[in-house]
């Protein structure tokens, strides 16, 4: 079976030859450094419940691309059911793991491509889909951890892209026999340290050949020459390193906040077999709707949906700790906490139930584009809503709780016991606080918000795909108007 254990993940990246740079210092082992060992550890997990039967009917997937069972992080959806269990893989893993999954992105980068290849080829004649197919296949035989790089770092977002600088996009800047060569960014890039590859698609529609340069996807591995990657850096980061091993003092313990990385490309050669879209730019919008609504059926209707499993649970924890779980205006909290969780969660279903084969005759399945995309932007708001609510629960302690060190330090110990102590220790009561500082005070709102999209992204479609002409026929239907 094509499923790999944690231990041949782990493997896989060792020797660690990407060059990897966190708060101005190399990396050269990521299992060696607090804060990308939380990547790797993440991503392992990610094979250890495709390996685990409790989990196996959502992570495992048969696959007709090799005629196996597959890990579902490497599947593409060829119908409706995939669909299905793909957003339900999305909330399952987001409720062990509490941070990113890490494949998510390059799941969804490639399934948008395995659509637009297809596309490509019937129109064009181009044998687009036969490479991305042999890769699918290899990412599938090899189980390989796949991270997806859409963002570019953009510029000036005033001007259109053709005015951009050209560092602004990524691009191709030479085309030669044997592959292209590729000069610039990718930014925001979560879990791509600790990723066997990565799908690089384009960032957004494009006007005219002007932008033909940017039109760009392929596939490259992570210790190809000319790239580096750049992590981000956040308090999170910082207390995570202070912490060294003493990690369960941080409320997520093992799998940390959530990191991304800049990804810079210097003149990287990557061969045409890897190349999936270079020049096409009348089919770079149709790369990043069909990601958008797809990821946005994932990570907006599902994945933040198990986040909020966490956080409703550790407001409820805490309510009991702190004795006012029945107190009315707490109850409340709860319903609403869970109505906005819910109609999100609605969202990813009916994205999925309502999903189509798209090209026809492709045989690759997206969700509907209406309910993928509002999928993404109930969440947005609804998350941080959750957060509040969770926040005014827990008191004013998720922000200004002192460190669990107080409590091994005899000078201190007695008086956090003492003053901390509601209806449950100081020391229950901290470890849960902890958790739930990770989500109201951490860095998921905006995360949230800004991931799968910026909001604008997902107003842009829905009103694109609002049909006024039936709103309005109804309304003088009603109002028995004839024009
Ligand atoms: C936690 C996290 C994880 C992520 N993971 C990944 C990943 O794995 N892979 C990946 O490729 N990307 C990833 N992203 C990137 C994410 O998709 C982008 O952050 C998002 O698309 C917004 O882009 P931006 O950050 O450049 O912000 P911008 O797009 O610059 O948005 C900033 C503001 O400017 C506005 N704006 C921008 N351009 C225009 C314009 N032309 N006209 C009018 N208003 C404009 C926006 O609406 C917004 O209000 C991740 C982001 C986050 C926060």
């Amino acid at each position: 079976m094509a499923i790999r254990t944690r231990e041949e993940y782990i493997k896989s990246l060792l020797p660690y030859n990407k060059k990897v740079f966190t708060n101005g210092d190399r990396v050269t082992d990521p299992l060696d450094h607090p804060v990308t060992r939380s990547v790797v550890e993440a991503t392992a997990k990610m094979f250890d419940m495709a390996n685990d039967p409790e989990f196996k009917d959502i992570m495992v997937a048969y696959s007709p691309y090799i005629n196996e069972n597959v890990n579902r992080n490497v599947q593409i959806s060829r119908s409706r059911e995939d669909l299905e269990m793909r957003y339900k893989m999305a909330r399952l893993t987001s409720q062990y793991l509490g941070t990113c999954n890490y494949r998510c992105v390059g799941q969804d980068t490639t399934t948008a491509m395995a659509s637009v290849t297809w596309e490509m080829d019937r129109d064009l004649g181009t044998d687009y889909n036969t490479r991305l197919t042999r890769f699918i296949e290899k990412m599938q035989r090899e189980d390989l951890a796949c991270s997806g790089a859409v963002t570019d770092p953009k510029g000036d977002r005033g001007l259109s892209v053709a005015k951009s600088a050209p560092e602004d996009y990524l691009r191709v800047v030479e085309k030669k026999s044997d592959g292209i060569i590729v000069r610039g960014a990718k930014v925001h890039q979560s879990g791509a340290i600790a990723a066997n590859c990565t799908m690089v698609i384009p960032n957004q529609t494009l006007q005219s050949k002007d932008e033909a340069d940017i039109a760009l996807s392929f596939a490259f591995s992570g210790d190809t020459e000319g790239i580096t990657y750049i992590t981000q850096y956040t308090p999170f980061s910082a207390e995570r390193m202070e912490a060294k091993d003493d990690v369960y003092k941080l409320g997520n313990p093992l799998y940390g906040q959530r990191e991304t990385c800049i990804i810079v490309f210097d003149n990287v050669f990557i061969p045409w077999e890897n190349v999936f879209m270079c020049g096409e730019w009348e089919y770079a919008g149709k790369a990043v709707e069909r990601f958008g609504k797809t990821h946005r059926m994932n990570c907006g209707g599902a994945c933040k949906v198990g986040y909020q499993d966490i956080i409703i649970g550790a407001a409820m924890v805490l309510a009991e700790y702190l004795g006012v779980n029945n107190k009315n205006h707490v109850k409340d909290k709860f319903i609403d906490m869970v109505a906005m969780q819910q109609t999100s969660w609605c969202c990813a279903i009916a994205a999925a139930a309502y999903g189509f084969e798209e090209p026809l005759g492709s045989g690759i399945w997206m969700p509907d584009d209406m309910f993928g995309n509002v999928a993404k932007y109930n969440t947005a708001h609804n998350f941080w809503q959750t957060m509040k609510l969770a926040g005014d629960i827990a008191g004013g302690l998720a922000v200004t709780m002192p460190s669990e060190k107080e409590l091994d330090n005899p000078e201190t110990a007695e008086y956090i016991r003492k003053y901390y102590r509601a209806h449950a220790s100081a020391e229950k009561r901290m470890r849960m606080t902890k958790v739930l500082q990770n989500w109201v005070a951490g860095l998921h709102g905006v995360g949230t918000w800004q991931g799968a999209g910026s909001i604008e992204a997902q107003r842009l479609m829905i009103r694109r795909l609002m049909d006024s002409e039936e709103y309005k026929k109804l309304a003088k239907i009603m109002a028995g108007i004839t024009d």
